[in-house]
């Protein structure tokens, strides 16, 4: 049922919001090839094709590499403008209307961009895309859990120092295994001091103590993927109870192995529980997908239809940083896709 070409079309021209995807990760074959032509003597290919293969990889470790190969790339204020308004063009393609994106500015600033000019360069996207593609955008700051405490140290000065204007939330990123989720708890207690909303990765390589850590020492309001949590029917019901979500990421999942296969996803075991998820895409181009192929997994995974995937866009919607305003309009024109949908399929 899920797989039909009238779901995916649905899926294709529903207004949606993503909560968990990568800015550096988002970055397409195009958007890379043309960072990769700014800066010739860089290894990364500079054909779309060449790019795909150069994309295949083996494990988690195997990706954060090729992944800090990209970030590499990023050298100056204006390859920053121009991955993130190249992100959202993406993202306008797929009718995604809001994004929480999430930046790693440490990467940035360590590779010798001005703080100044980077945060300037986001936003000068940002204004773009919401002025020329009707893509608001809004910034989750993360630590890259690998680079340390001097990168937490870096991320919660910028965060909290000089915040953006589309600054929501703080996050914490990268591998999981030997970096304990509670040595970044002062950088987060600074981040929620200043207003800025938890939402750290925690439970997508590690078992669901670490989503006890991000819970407990990091006061975590929405969980990055967390999927391991289908692990422990406690913490099932504590993320019930207390209506904290999990930003889950199929395929994601798979492609870094946090996952068998996607028969396996715990997807509809967290769903049965009661626990409130949405549907994210990570980082789409490295991963070969995108967010209205990652609907449409969820979708054949909990056997959903147009109106059960249009519940998932108004999860995604609810659990959003938004201001009311903004999520009573995109909540409004979903309701009025799925009523038009309905009306033209009786
Ligand atoms: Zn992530």
């Amino acid at each position: 049922m899920s797989d039909s070409p009238d779901l995916s079309a649905f899926i294709a021209g529903l207004p949606k919001a993503e909560l968990h995807v990568h800015h550096v990760g988002s970055a397409s074959p195009h958007v890379v090839a043309e960072l990769a032509a700014r800066h010739p003597e860089s290894k990364v290919p500079k054909d779309p094709e060449a790019l795909a293969d150069y994309f295949t990889f083996t494990d988690f470790r195997n990706f954060i590499e090729l992944y800090l190969t990209v970030v590499d790339l990023i050298r100056d204020a204006e390859d920053v403008r121009l991955l993130t308004y190249g992100v959202a063009q993406d993202m306008a393609r797929q009718r995604i209307r809001y994004a929480e994106l999430t930046v790693t500015p440490y990467s940035s600033v360590r590779r010798g961009i001005p703080d100044r000019a980077f945060l300037e360069a986001i936003e000068d996207a940002r204004k773009a895309a919401e002025r020329d593609l009707g893509v608001v955008l809004r910034w989750s700051f993360d630590i890259p859990g690998e680079a340390g405490l001097e990168a937490a140290e870096e991320t919660a000065r910028i965060a909290t120092e000089m915040p953006p204007e589309g600054l929501v939330s703080f996050g914490l990123g990268g591998p999981e295994k030997g970096v304990p989720r509670a040595l970044f708890k002062p950088y987060f207690d600074r981040a929620i001091a200043t207003g800025l909303h938890s939402v750290p990765h925690a439970g997508e390589t590690t078992g669901p103590e670490t989503v006890w850590d991000a819970l407990t020492s990091l006061r975590a309001e929405r969980l990055g993927h967390g999927t391991s949590a289908a692990a422990d029917p406690e913490l099932m019901r504590h993320l019930a109870e207390r209506q904290i979500p999990l930003e889950v990421c199929p395929t994601s999942n798979i492609a870094t192995r946090a996952v068998r296969t996607l028969e396996e996803h715990p997807l509809p075991e967290l769903v049965r529980a009661g626990v409130p998820v949405t549907v994210n895409s990570d980082d789409p181009p490295m991963f070969g997908t995108d967010l209205n192929t990652e609907y449409g997994i969820a979708a054949r995974l909990l056997g959903l239809d147009a109106a059960g995937v249009a519940e998932l866009a108004r999860n995604a919607v609810r659990f959003s940083f938004l201001d009311a305003p903004g999520a009573a309009r995109l909540l409004g024109e979903i309701d009025t896709y799925l009523a038009d949908w309905q009306a033209r399929r009786p």
